[in-house]
């Protein structure tokens, strides 16, 4: 197993002076990559603004030999993110990798969500991770070289009472991470997310303090860091929590294709055992994937060739 390697790779990881963004940059750090260490320096609920966090991790980072620099754009801005990749630019020369990861909460039940509370939430999850990778993606394009990183969770991908708002711009980063792991193959740009549980701020009062100690965040690192590096794959769902990592599909079951008197409400009931039958599922490549097998599906029902 060769080692894997950072060095002459540039990296901006957002969110990064606390939690699972210090420990991504630490890491990446630790192998040899340059890191911008960005982070607003926000409470869990993103009010806010302190410098110390990132300049703490670059602190460290430089005592250890790393290279580092600090930076305190709030990704919801895309003119403070600009700023921040130019800085990276000016100071680097490139940047290879970007690890989208800061992050906030604001839970309520549905019922009792606020729109601004609920917008707040898809602001610095998803815009946030848009704003980053629209600001770096033509400089990635024209490099012909990429890493990206989106940080999803089980609560957008499986759901988790009073966190609408959070779930839903969690699983919106994975219709961004779909097109977008098609539309940078060619230029050899990775797209990837993090499906991480660990024990920060951020969870501290929603997980069994008893399993604290197995869930540092410095056990997901290595996980970011194969999905970041020069092989890394792409288009792909990693979930990682205390040392262990499993990948999160989506598959398509066989299905059934209807027609007459079945092509209706009731025959999709009827046939819903079919339509839910695990036997033949297959992932997608893509949109038109589908689109095509209805067709030969729906062809094949009626004898058509
Ligand atoms: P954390 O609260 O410890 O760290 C989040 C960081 O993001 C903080 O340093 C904060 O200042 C920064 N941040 C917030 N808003 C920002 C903004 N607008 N611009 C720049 N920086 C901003 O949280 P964490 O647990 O380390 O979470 C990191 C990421 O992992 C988040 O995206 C989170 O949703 C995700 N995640 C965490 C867990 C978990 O179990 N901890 C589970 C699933 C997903």
């Amino acid at each position: 197993m060769s080692r894997i390697r950072f060095d002459n790779r540039v990296a901006i990881v957002t969110g990064a002076g606390v939690g699972l963004g210090r420990a991504h940059a630490l890491g990446l750090a630790a192998r040899g990559a340059s890191v911008v260490v960005n982070d607003l320096g926000a409470g869990t609920d993103g009010i806010g603004t302190s410098s110390e966090a990132a300049r703490a991790v670059v602190g460290e980072i430089r005592e250890a030999g790393g290279r580092a620099i600090a930076d305190g754009a709030d990704v919801t801005d895309p003119e403070q993110v600009q700023a921040m990749v130019d800085a990276a630019v000016a100071e680097f020369g490139h940047v290879d990798i970007l690890v989208n990861n800061a992050g906030i909460l604001r839970d309520k039940t549905f019922a009792k969500m606020t729109l601004d509370d609920f917008r707040k939430v898809v602001d610095v999850h998803l815009m946030g991770a848009v704003n980053c990778t629209h600001a770096l993606w033509r400089h990635m394009i024209e490099r012909e070289y990429g890493r990206i990183v989106f940080t999803s969770s089980g609560s957008g991908l499986y759901g988790n009472f009073g966190q609408s708002n959070y779930g839903a711009a969690k699983t919106a980063l994975l219709g961004l991470m779909n097109v977008l792991a098609q539309e940078g193959a060619r230029a050899n740009i990775r797209v990837n997310m993090l499906v991480p549980t660990a024990a920060t701020r951020m969870t501290e009062d929603l997980l069994p303090p008893e399993t604290l100690d197995l869930l540092q965040p410095e056990t997901i690192t290595p996980g970011l860091l194969a999905l970041v590096a020069e092989d890394a794959p792409t288009r792909m769902i990693l979930g990682a929590g205390a040392g262990c990592f499993a990948e999160t599909k989506i598959y398509e079951t066989q299905g059934v294709a209807l027609q007459g008197d079945d092509l209706s409400p009731e025959g999709v009931m009827a046939g819903m055992a079919r339509i839910r039958d695990a036997q033949g599922q297959q992932e997608m490549p893509g949109a038109f994937n589908q689109t095509r097998k209805y067709v030969r599906m729906a062809a094949e029902a009626r004898g058509l060739p």
